[in-house]
């Protein structure tokens, strides 16, 4: 191949939501040349630093396993027989069962370019909201909980509060392995470290204390911190009664969480929650942060309200070190939620409301803006199955391996009656499902911008050829409307064009009421946007540097300006274990993979770690199933089943197993643990339940 850049250029690592920058060079060599990765001493994010994965970039990159031509019911193929073919049958669905008959299912993997023309066209041109994303199965409950309490999907923190704070209260996070870059961040700072997680983990190992909850009882455990705060005088009654509504029924509803009934519903010693609370109640400059283990619940809004509670019950959010940080997995962290790329938003953090719908209608001069809210990723793979979505496009994800009930939504692909998948990759068990294959360009060759966890836009910049045939997501998606029709407003021919549009839109008719806004942006020329630096919105004339932190002037984008108190009535797991299934089985990445292991399992030195699923046992009840360390062993239940290999690990409690994400059918049969985890969803979210699923357990 032929690289573009000769020598140096600074792009965004494309695995989790730290967003790190990532320097590339190029060294030139005899009849060769070699690509280098290392961290971009310059972004803000990360300083220079990357954690394995980031730093074993170079290795996944070359034409190996890449998808690089059309394929059309199993034929190579071309672009212009593939997008006829698809066009043609969006079409003739659209006209003979209508908008809804159609839907994307897209991936915080894509850029906020990728996401914006794909928003557009499903909302405002096709004229169906049926646009849902991986996010749904990553961060829509902390969504959902943002926007029940400040009345928007508003992330108030950023990374320099970590070494700020004095109390770091991590729920539901592997941080050390998960979101390495940030734990090295919270090191560097002078903050004592709470964890809370059911299991012990490299980050527990670090920490000033651990308590190792029950599976699903972290809104109990809050609750309770909010009654202590109360009998104990730590409320900051200025701030609630300036800043905020709601709070003497959140009060009320938390009051009968005494101490002993919080540490016997959470499964922990009344003496370590005294300790945590106290430590809470005494420490002004606290942030909780919080992550999967919160939202992959079926009440997870309520968890993430439940955390959000104590924050602004102590006036702890828009100060230096302090506030809930809810931090996501993808690099596109946000890039996805600010243009709208979930079934229940419209686009730049605008509802399905009459006078948002109108607004955008006419900024898009769009002819079939939809009204309502789509299906979200659950509900839409349901009506895959039911033959209400008759044409589904699925970009940058592997939902056969990621979604609940994983062999429900392979069958319900292979049953569809049109599948398309664009991917960089050639084979997973999502494309094996396909009836259409696209060649997409992947990192090193995709030009645009991700948004990370701390609200930081950050361009990821090309440096490579696309291999083979493949083309940018946007470009795929611009010729889908232009053969329906619709070319003149999709006539993009550059991610620029693209951005400075959304820009625009995000600054159209708001005059502060709406948080997301990049306005200063909306001239934005291409040298320009070719040399963006990372910069966290709000951006636009109020705040041309843009805004490490939100809320510090206690106004919120409520009616009434003031946070919203939740009041929280805590919900145990959808199911429970039984003599049949007796284990709790949780779930998460392990330090060296990501996702379904389409790019990280390219790299030997990480797979070097683990060449199959590990199944984390307690060694009491390896030993009451007759399993020695290493055993091939089998977990299942009524959805299905998964195999791996045992560890015996003390961490784990009595009775609780941890599984890894990452495997598939195409890695090894039978390994996926998403086959084991029944759809049970947040009612407020949809996010689905991935970290309580009761399982029985056998060696093989
Ligand atoms: Fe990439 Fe995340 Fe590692 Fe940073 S912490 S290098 S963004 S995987």
């Amino acid at each position: 191949k032929e690289y573009l850049n000769a020598q140096r250029s600074c792009t965004t690592c494309p695995y989790c939501g730290v967003g790190c920058g990532v320097t590339i060079n190029r060294e030139e060599r005899v009849n060769t040349s070699a690509i280098s990765v290392s961290g971009d001493s310059q972004h803000p994010s990360n300083f220079g630093h990357l954690c394995v994965k980031g730093s074993s970039l170079g290795e996944t990159l070359g034409d190996n396993g890449r998808l690089l031509r059309p394929q059309l019911h199993g034929e190579a193929s071309d672009w212009d027989t593939a997008m006829s073919f698809v066009a043609g049958e969006f079409a003739r669905n659209i006209r003979e069962h209508g908008p809804d008959s159609v839907a994307f299912y897209l991936s915080g993997q894509l850029l906020t370019e990728d996401y914006y023309v794909a928003n557009k066209l499903m909302k405002g041109f096709i004229g169906s909201a049926n646009i849902d994303t991986n996010s749904r199965l990553c961060m829509s409950s902390a969504v959902a909980g943002y926007k029940r309490a400040f009345g928007a999907d508003a992330v108030p923190c950023c990374y320099g509060d970590l070494e700020q704070a004095d109390l770091i209260v991590l729920i539901g996070s592997n941080a050390a392995w998960t979101h390495p870059i940030l734990f090295q961040r919270m090191q560097a700072g002078k903050a004592k470290l709470v964890v809370v997680d059911p299991r012990a983990s490299a980050t527990s190992e670090m920490a000033d204390l651990h308590l190792a909850i029950n599976p699903g009882s972290d809104a109990a455990l809050f609750n309770g911190l909010l009654n202590f705060l109360a009998e104990h005088n730590r409320l900051n009654h200025h701030y609630i009664q300036q800043h905020s509504q709601g709070f003497e029924q959140t009060l009320a509803a938390a009051q009968h969480w005494s101490l002993q009934q919080t540490a016997l519903s959470c499964g922990v010693p009344a003496e370590q929650l005294l300790a945590f609370f106290r430590l809470f109640s005494e420490t002004e400059k606290t942030i909780s942060f919080y992550s999967q283990g919160i939202n992959q619940s079926s009440s997870g809004t309520d968890k993430n309200n439940a955390i959000i509670n104590c924050h602004l019950a102590t006036g702890r959010i828009g100060k230096t070190g302090a506030g809930p940080f809810s931090i996501t997995g993808q690099p596109n962290a946000m890039g996805g939620r600010e243009v709208g790329g979930l079934a229940n938003m419209l686009a730049a953090h605008m509802e399905f409301k009459s006078d948002a719908i109108n607004r955008v209608r006419r900024f898009w001069n769009a002819p079939n803006m939809a009204l309502t809210p789509g299906l979200k990723a659950v509900d839409m793979f349901r009506a895959v199955e039911s033959g209400q979505i008759k044409a589904i496009w699925i970009m940058a994800t592997n939902p056969a391996v990621s979604m609940p009930e994983a062999e429900r939504v392979t069958e319900a692909l292979r049953k569809c009656p049109l599948v398309i998948v664009s991917d960089c990759v050639a084979d997973t068990d999502t494309a094996r499902c396909a009836d259409v294959l696209l060649p997409a360009t992947g990192w090193g060759e995709k030009n645009g911008t991700v948004t990370n966890a701390e609200r930081r836009i950050s361009r990821q910049r090309s440096f490579l050829d696309p291999a083979g045939e493949a083309r940018h997501d946007w470009q795929a998606l611009c010729d889908l409307a232009s053969r329906l029709g619709f070319a003149q407003h999709f006539d993009f021919t550059h991610p620029a064009d693209i951005f400075r549009e959304h820009a625009q839109l995000s600054g159209f008719e708001n005059s502060g009421a709406r948080a997301f806004d990049i306005s200063l942006f909306s001239d934005i020329q291409r040298s320009e946007y070719d040399a963006l630096q990372p910069v966290q919105w709000p951006v636009n004339r109020e705040n041309p540097q843009g805004s490490a932190r939100l809320f510090a002037d206690g106004k919120f984008f409520t009616e009434s300006g003031r946070a919203n108190f939740v009041a929280i009535t805590p919900r145990m797991p959808q199911q429970q274990i039984d003599s049949n299934h007796p284990l709790w089985l949780n779930s998460g990445r392990m330090r060296d993979q990501w996702h379904t292991m389409t790019r990280t399992g390219r790299a030997r030195k990480l797979l070097d770690h683990s060449e199959m699923a590990e199944i984390q046992i307690n060694p009491g009840d390896a030993r009451k199933y007759g399993i020695d360390e290493g055993a091939l062993v089998e977990l299942y239940n009524a959805q299905g089943t998964m195999c791996g290999r045992a560890i015996l690990n003390s961490g784990q409690k009595p009775g609780e197993l941890f599984a890894p994400i990452h495997w598939s059918q195409t890695l090894a049969q039978a390994s996926k643990v998403s086959a084991l985890t029944r759809a049970d969803v947040d009612p407020i979210s949809g996010q689905p339940e991935f970290k309580q699923v009761p399982v029985q357990l056998r060696p093989l």
